[in-house]
């Protein structure tokens, strides 16, 4: 099944506004149970780039829980390429419920050493199963050019003039692609959910022209102990916030941001009259790391 575009919708959240301000959600997490939200706008160019160069085979980077690389498997298998997935660590006895997903889309799993993953090996028995110049290579997260390209497709699905358009941020491909698609005059937000990765600001500034670079701010005060970390009081806040309005988060990407975006709010970080839109990137995959009962979505 493909993504359907007509999935996503804007949501008012008034358990986030006050009246100084509006904020708005994009419902990127309802385009698909699977291929999620950000995901898919990130891996489109990838997938016309590879079908212009006759690849067969998406090859790509991800950890257990990785919305990626689910997200991989299932684009892969909607547009007729074949899938593999380099997957961070040791094989596990029993499969996280994202590989099992991503290995019934079909993707072909191999696991490699922390150190073989940080330095992005491709491990040579996958060439036993496909040819080298079949493979199509999408770097971790869908990073780069194209996926900022892709994800500037995002901002096509408002027509609202909003003054703040706030995201979470990983390898800051989204948010480049937002800054991408901004008018001069718009600010994007980025909530990075890694601790002290300032990496990020000279990473997203490579994928932008120089005139964009001053509208984008990075805020890394909501990483609640870094990546995949938590805290009692995210999970709190989730739930809450699940309470007031009905739309699910995860731990890892935006819980954060929209823990961020009321704290923003109550701090009272946007001038009067702003127009905030919260992009909600989807991704739950997270969520199934955590024991059953500790959301109560
Ligand atoms: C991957 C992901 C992000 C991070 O996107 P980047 O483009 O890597 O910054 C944010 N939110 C969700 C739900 C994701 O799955």
């Amino acid at each position: 099944m493909k993504p359907d575009l007509s999935n996503i919708k804007v949501q008012q959240v008034p358990f986030l506004q006050n009246f100084r301000t509006t904020v708005d959600v994009l419902r990127l997490d309802l385009l698909h149970p699977v291929i999620s939200g950000n995901k898919w706008f990130k891996l489109n160019r990838y997938i016309d780039d590879a079908r212009a160069k006759n690849k067969t085979t998406l090859l790509t980077f991800g950890g257990a829980y990785s919305n990626h690389i689910v997200a991989t498997a299932a684009a892969a298998a909607a547009q007729g390429f074949q899938s593999v997935g380099i997957i961070r660590g040791e094989e596990p006895q029993k499969y996280s419920p994202t590989l099992l997903q991503a290995a019934a889309y079909g993707m072909k799993l191999f696991f490699v050493n922390r150190e073989a993953y940080r330095n992005k090996q491709v491990p040579p028995h996958v060439y036993d199963l496909v040819a080298e110049d079949e493979i199509y290579r999408i770097e971790e997260g869908g990073f780069g050019e194209k996926g900022a390209e892709g994800a500037a497709e995002i901002l096509q699905l408002t027509h609202e003039n909003y003054s703040h358009i706030i995201t979470a941020v990983g390898t800051g491909t989204t948010a480049a692609g937002l800054l991408k698609a901004a008018a001069p005059e718009q600010k994007i937000i980025g909530i990075s959910v890694m601790k002290n990765n300032l990496a990020l600001q000279p990473q997203i500034e490579s994928m932008v022209n120089q005139e964009k670079r001053q509208q984008l701010t990075l805020l890394h005060d909501y990483h609640f102990g870094g990546y995949a970390k938590k805290t009692s009081e995210l999970i709190a806040f989730m739930n809450q916030f699940y309470e007031h309005t009905t739309i699910p988060t995860d731990f890892v990407y935006t819980g954060k941001l929209f823990f961020a975006v009321k704290d923003l709010l109550q701090k009272k970080y946007f001038p009067d009259g702003s127009r905030v839109l919260v992009i909600h990137s989807g991704g739950l995959q997270g969520n199934r790391s955590l024991s059953k009962g500790t959301l109560i979505f």
